[in-house]
C-alpha cells in the first residue's frame, strides 16, 4: 500500500509557551512508531536541538541564499535621490548629496532597481540563512535552519528547510514553527496537515492565540490546543477551555521549574521522570490518529 506523508506543525501565538519542548517530546514518541523527520522552522531562534540534546556535531551544513540586496554602480549613479525618496524601508538615504545604503534596513523588495533612471542598481542574491542536518541519537533526522543576523527572508528559509526535508524518507514530518503570525509561521502553516497550538493562561497568551488561529483557519488546517503551565492561573485556563472549546484541548502541561533545570543540563524531558513527560505522552496518544500513515 502506498504510504501517505503527513505534516504536523506545532505553533504558538507567542514565544516561551513550551512549543519546542512539546515538539521534542512528540518527535521522540512518534519516532517510536513511525518514520519521522523533525524540523526546526523557528528560524529566528531555533532551539529544538537543545530540547533534544542534539545541539552539536551536525553532519551537514547547507548555506541558503534566498534574499536579495541592491548593488549600486557608483559610476552610473548621478545621486539624483529618487531611490532614496521611494525606498519603503528607509534603507537608501541621501547624505551630503551622496546616496547611502543601510543593508540592515533593506527588505530586498527591488523597487530601487526598477525605478533608477540610470539603471545603476542591480539586485544580487545574498546568503541569508543556514540549514543544518543530523541523525539524532533516537534514529530520526533533525533539520534545523536559521536566519543569519540582520538578514531578511525568514519565510523563504523555512521553504528551503522544507525542500531539504522532502529529500528524507519519512511518514511523518514534525515541525516546530516560529511563534507569532509572521512570514516563517505562514510558511510553516502552509504545509501543515494538522496544527497543534500551544498557549499559556495569561492575557497575552490568549490574545496571541486568537491571532495565530486566524492564520491556521486561513489555511483550513485542522487544529487542537495544548495549555502549558495550566496550573499558574486556573481561572484563565477555564476561560480558555470555555472560549476555545473543551473538545479542542488535547492536553495540559503543568508548570514545573525542574523542566528548566533539566534543559539546562541538556536532559530531554522524555528522559526524565517529570510530570511533564507523562502529560506529553497523553497528548501524543490523542494525536496518534493524525499520524496513521498507511
Ligand atoms: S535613483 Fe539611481 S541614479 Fe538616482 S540616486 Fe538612486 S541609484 Fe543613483
Ligand atoms: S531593495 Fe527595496 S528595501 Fe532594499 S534598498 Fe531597494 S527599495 Fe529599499
Amino acid at each position: 500500500m502506498e504510504q501517505t506523508k503527513k505534516k504536523i506543525v506545532i505553533g504558538s501565538g507567542k514565544g516561551g509557551v513550551g512549543k519546542s519542548m512539546l515538539t521534542a517530546g512528540l518527535s521522540y514518541l512518534f519516532s517510536q512508531e513511525n518514520k519521522i523527520v523533525a524540523l526546526d522552522c523557528d528560524v529566528d531562534a531555533p532551539n529544538l536541538a537543545i530540547w533534544l540534546n542534539e545541539a552539536g556535531n551536525w553532519a551537514e551544513e547547507i548555506p541558503v541564499a534566498t534574499s536579495f540586496k541592491p548593488v549600486i554602480d557608483r559610476k552610473k549613479c548621478n545621486n539624483c535621490g529618487l531611490c532614496a525618496q521611494k525606498c519603503p524601508f528607509g534603507a537608501l538615504k541621501m547624505k551630503e548629496g551622496k546616496l547611502t545604503f543601510n543593508r540592515f534596513l533593506c527588505e530586498g523588495c527591488g523597487l530601487c532597481e526598477a525605478i533608477c533612471p540610470q539603471k545603476a542598481i542591480t539586485l544580487k542574491k545574498v546568503k541569508n540563512g543556514l540549514i543544518k542536518i543530523k541523525k539524532t541519537q533516537y534514529g530520526f533526522p533533525l533539520i534545523t535552519g536559521k536566519l543569519l543576523p540582520g538578514e531578511t527572508g525568514s519565510g523563504k528559509v523555512v521553504s528551503e528547510i522544507e525542500k531539504v526535508a522532502e529529500q528524507q524518507e519519512y511518514q511523518l514530518m514534525v515541525i516546530d514553527s516560529s511563534p507569532g503570525t509572521g512570514c516563517p509561521v505562514i510558511a510553516a502553516m502552509r504545509m501543515a496537515d494538522y496544527a497543534v497550538l500551544v498557549t499559556e493562561p495569561t492575557p497575552s497568551g490568549v490574545a496571541d492565540l486568537e491571532r495565530i488561529l486566524e492564520v491556521v483557519n486561513h489555511f483550513n488546517v485542522p487544529w487542537s490546543l495544548v495549555i502549558n503551565k495550566y496550573d499558574i492561573n486556573p481561572a484563565m485556563t477555564k476561560t480558555i477551555e470555555e472560549n476555545f472549546g473543551l473538545d479542542k484541548i488535547i492536553g495540559r502541561i503543568s508548570y514545573d521549574q525542574a523542566i528548566f533545570k533539566a534543559v539546562a543540563r541538556f536532559q530531554p524531558i522524555m528522559e526524565t521522570e517529570l510530570k511533564a513527560k507523562e502529560e506529553i505522552k497523553e497528548i501524543f496518544n490523542k494525536l496518534k490518529q493524525y499520524a496513521q500513515t498507511t
